[in-house]
């Protein structure tokens, strides 16, 4: 069995499904008393959501980058970004280490196309719904992105950030979110991405109009089946 190096805490509330969904594929692929080697770099995300609220991204890229390092070092064979907005500094932290990160996006596309779909929704924090580093990397193997209007990714992000980073699940929140997916429905939407870590909080399928892929529960399953592999 490989070993996963995850990194956590972006936030620690959904790192705990990470190691939960993780484990759980390794039990089910292997058996028995079967469980995941994964080491974990856990960090402070105050730290993180600082520099990212101040624009400083090479802040957060030098933070992950060493952890990263730490990870390799310590025998992990590959990593795992328990977060999707940091993966906009997976080209930065490639740099650093010799080891490959398993990179959210992909796993996501690849369970997508599975499905057959091509014309998919993302919600995420706001840096993920406008920048590329997610959507040119699901564009890029074929899908076609949804994103919504320029309100309803501030009710989305503000959620994310204000409510669920923090362990926060509201109704009123849950309601919101239901609408906006209703919305990229009838824009055409075949599915909805969860892409954000901690969405999967608020939204599980029962509450989605479209067919649900979250983002954490794919590239935990992923993460697992590689290690086993
Ligand atoms: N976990 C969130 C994500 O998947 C947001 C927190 C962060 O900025 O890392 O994008």
């Amino acid at each position: 069995m490989k070993t996963i190096g995850l990194i956590g805490g972006m936030s620690w509330e959904s790192t705990v499904t990470y190691y939960q969904v993780i484990n759980e594929s390794v039990k089910n692929t292997l058996g028995g008393f079967h469980s995941s080697k994964i080491m974990m770099y856990s960090v402070d995300f105050a730290e993180l959501e600082k520099n990212m609220s101040e624009g400083n991204w090479d802040g957060n890229a030098k933070i992950l980058a060493e952890a990263s390092k730490r990870l390799e070092k310590a025998g992990a064979d590959f990593i795992v970004i328990a977060t999707n907005t940091m993966h906009k500094l997976v080209p930065q932290i490639e740099k650093e280490i010799n080891i490959p990160i398993l990179h959210i996006a992909d796993a996501t596309a690849r369970a997508i196309k599975k499905d057959g779909h091509k014309k998919i929704a993302l919600l995420g924090t706001k840096f993920t719904m406008t920048q590329d580093f997610i959507k040119q990397r699901l564009i890029d193997s074929g899908l076609e992105v949804i994103i919504s209007d320029e309100e309803d990714i501030k009710t989305v992000n503000e959620i994310i950030f204000n409510e669920l980073c923090l362990g926060n699940v509201l109704d009123s929140s849950r309601e919101k979110y239901k609408s906006i997916i209703k919305k990229m429905k009838e824009q055409g939407a075949e599915g909805v991405i969860l892409g954000c870590t901690e969405i999967g909080m608020l939204i599980s399928q029962k509450d989605s109009v479209l067919p649900v892929y979250d983002t954490t529960l794919i590239h935990a399953a992923e993460a697992a089946r590689i290690q086993c592999e």
